[in-house]
């Protein structure tokens, strides 16, 4: 079997824009603070390995990623530096990992126990960070249970089996420095610091920030920032990003016109006639829907560009195409470039705009768009 010589659509995963964004955040937060990139999420789309080596390359001295399968892929693509997962569930086996020199996080002290066992059947010390809930009350240790988990970590690391190498805590609401919860997570992850020091752990990194908290709030850099969004060109929230910062959005997403037709006044567009053309027109054919991770939400909402020129997306988006209107006067082609999202260099819109269009977070727009893209990494 074949390959076509023309995909329908690609995803150009630009990796010059991932070292010069993560470069500008080393900048930004300052010699004295650890850059971790966060690769989970296939590097929030863009592709995990490729992302992983774009970082390495511009000097970040962690990775991060959620599960340890995700772990495993970036030990398996060749990377030996410091990497940390936190997202297990019981009965993970955590001897390729420890095996491997992936840090691991532990939320309880039974997952601590697995980590132990682990650590003993490999013959080698787990290096663990343990991570404190400080106000998400999403994973991490309760303000309750911390001072058993620690006494429990500070243990096993003086019977040889683990070295505590970070704590740390997740932020709630870094894009709003105004709200709240960022006081009180702060303070609450001062005062988790001081109970694991009074029980004798030393951990070589604390953190507490992503993108956001590492770039609006100096106070929470601590020893390390996990810069995800950021890394990626893209806001983490919209207005967060300082123009100053100067960061480049890493993902393209274009595709080909399949067709272009003329349709009279009256012709109802795509499933259920979302849209009713008022008068004669142009629509082209964008060849890839919402089984490729374009958000069915869009339906009559997003935008993309062709030949510098906006054009609206009209009714509903399927599984596999799209229709937009070119308009009437249209020199548009069959096979021409459409721009979905990208720098906006080219007239096209960003994932922040698309995002804003779906009622949604570019976050989701960037890691959910694939399906059938052929990922191209210049
Ligand atoms: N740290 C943890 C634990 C995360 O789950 C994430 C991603 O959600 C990040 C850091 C990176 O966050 P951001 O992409 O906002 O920088």
């Amino acid at each position: 079997i074949g390959r076509v010589n023309t995909p329908n659509a690609e995803l150009v995963v630009d990796v010059a824009a991932i070292r010069h964004n993560v470069r500008r955040l080393k900048e930004w937060v300052g010699p004295g603070v650890q850059m971790m990139t966060v690769v989970k999420g296939d590097g929030y789309g863009h592709g995990m390995v490729p992302a992983a080596r774009a970082a390495r390359a511009a000097g970040a001295e962690w990775l991060g990623v959620a599960t340890l399968e995700e772990a495993l892929t970036v030990r398996a693509a060749g990377d030996t530096g410091r990497l940390l997962c936190w997202l297990a569930v019981p009965g993970q086996d955590f001897a390729p990992l420890v095996a491997a020199d992936v840090d691991v996080t532990a939320y309880t002290v039974a997952e601590l126990d697995e980590i132990r066992a682990a650590a003993r059947s490999v013959g080698e010390r787990a290096r663990v960070q343990l991570k404190v809930d400080t106000g998400l009350s999403r994973g991490g240790s309760t303000a309750a249970d911390w001072p058993d988990l620690v006494a429990a970590a500070r243990r096993a690391e003086l019977a040889g089996e683990l070295v505590v190498t970070g704590i740390w805590s997740h932020l709630a609401a870094s894009e709003d420095q105004a709200h709240p919860a960022n006081d009180a997570q702060e303070k609450a992850f001062l005062d988790a610091l001081d109970v694991a020091e009074a029980v004798g752990l030393r951990p070589e990194v604390r953190h507490l920030a992503n993108s956001a908290g590492a770039v609006l709030r100096p106070s929470v850099r601590f020893d390390l920032v996990r810069c995800g969004i950021a890394s990626y060109g893209l806001d983490p929230a919209p207005g967060v990003t300082p123009a100053g910062l100067d960061l480049v959005p890493a993902m393209t997403a274009r595709a080909r016109l399949a067709m272009v037709k003329h349709i009279d006044a009256g012709a109802g567009v795509s499933y259920g006639h979302l849209w009713v053309a008022e008068e004669p027109t142009t629509v082209g054919l964008v060849p890839v829907g919402y089984a490729d991770g374009v958000p069915r939400h869009g339906s009559g909402a997003l935008e993309v560009a062709v030949g510098g020129e906006r054009h609206p997306v009209r009714g509903r988006i399927c599984m596999d195409q799209f229709v937009i209107d070119l308009g009437a006067d249209t020199t548009a082609q069959a096979g021409d470039e459409v721009l979905l999202f990208g720098t906006g260099a080219r007239g096209e819109p960003t994932a922040g705009e698309w995002a804003a269009w779906c009622d949604t977070i570019n976050y989701e727009i960037v890691t959910r768009i694939g399906g059938r893209f052929a990922r191209v990494v210049i």
